[in-house]
């Protein structure tokens, strides 16, 4: 009896000890903002910031907001509503820096992936939806913020960057590029929950992945799924492999990180 609650309290002891792992603050378009919004030794608050929910963290002092910065958010000043355990509501403010993104041409060589025809208009207008509800996702249980690097490989391709292909503009660039043979393991970063998997227009076979509490992340062009819908996953589990389907210049993984439904530099969670 004694032996099982000495047990206990060592399990309890290590698992308050051990330091959580937080992406960087970087509060910029695509970036990340950790916000400290009440004492550690007051009840769980509930905050939103766009009116969607956002992810929270018991830190060492303070209850903290895990913010995902927009890409379309202009520098300057954001706020986010905090509504305490007690049920009082007020706002605070928290400032965005200016960044500025470079520019990337690419060349894609099939034509139909840059200026879709009307049937693979119709197929993106669909998809656009599934993918919307996919990165708004949020679960109740906590982040899961402790990342490793899904796969190894060069950066082909960072966050944010303004794309023009084939000379036309399209949107910045939600996700890292790595530049990776056809079929080197994919691992999940973290442990998390499959939320779909599929074959779409310019992703090609992908996965999504939830992490808890708005923390999403996806796996693009795999050459190969091994894994199911509602299937949970361990860190550094094999959940696919790289390759090249969907729009791609070559085999690569694009890997996105979002938070509360924003796409946010996935070089934030990892060191
Ligand atoms: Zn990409």
């Amino acid at each position: 009896m004694l032996k099982k609650y000495l047990f206990a309290l060592l399990i309890l002891y290590l698992s308050s000890s051990v330091a959580i792992a937080f992406p960087r603050n970087d509060s910029k378009p695509g970036g990340v903002a950790i916000i400290p919004v009440a004492p550690a030794s007051t009840g769980k608050p509930y905050v939103s910031y766009h009116a969607r929910p956002v992810a929270l963290v018991k830190g060492k002092r303070n209850w903290l907001a895990i913010i995902g910065i927009s890409l379309k958010t202009r520098p300057g000043t954001e706020q986010i509503k905090i509504r305490t355990a007690t049920g009082k509501v007020h706002y605070k403010k928290f400032k965005v820096r200016a960044y500025h993104y470079r520019t990337q041409r690419l060349s894609i060589k099939n034509k139909n992936k840059v200026n879709p025809n009307k049937k693979s208009q119709r197929r993106i207008e669909r998809e656009f939806f599934i993918k919307q509800k996919l990165r708004k996702t949020f679960s109740p249980n906590p982040p899961r913020l402790n990342f490793i690097r899904p796969t190894t490989g060069r950066d082909s391709g960072r966050f944010g960057l303004k794309r023009i292909l084939n000379g036309q503009k399209r949107n910045p660039h939600s996700g890292m590029d790595i530049a990776a043979p056809r079929g080197r393991s994919v691992k999940a970063p973290a442990a998390g929950r499959v939320i779909f998997t599929g074959n779409l227009f310019f992703t090609g076979n992908v996965i999504y992945l939830d992490h808890g509490n708005g923390l999403i992340s996806l796996y693009a062009h795999l050459s190969k799924i091994n894994v199911r819908k509602n299937q949970w996953v361990r860190q550094g589990q094999i959940i696919g492999k790289v390759g090249k389907t969907g729009r791609v210049t070559g085999a690569h993984l694009h890997w996105s990180v979002y938070l509360n439904g924003n796409a946010v530099d996935p070089a934030l969670f990892i060191k």
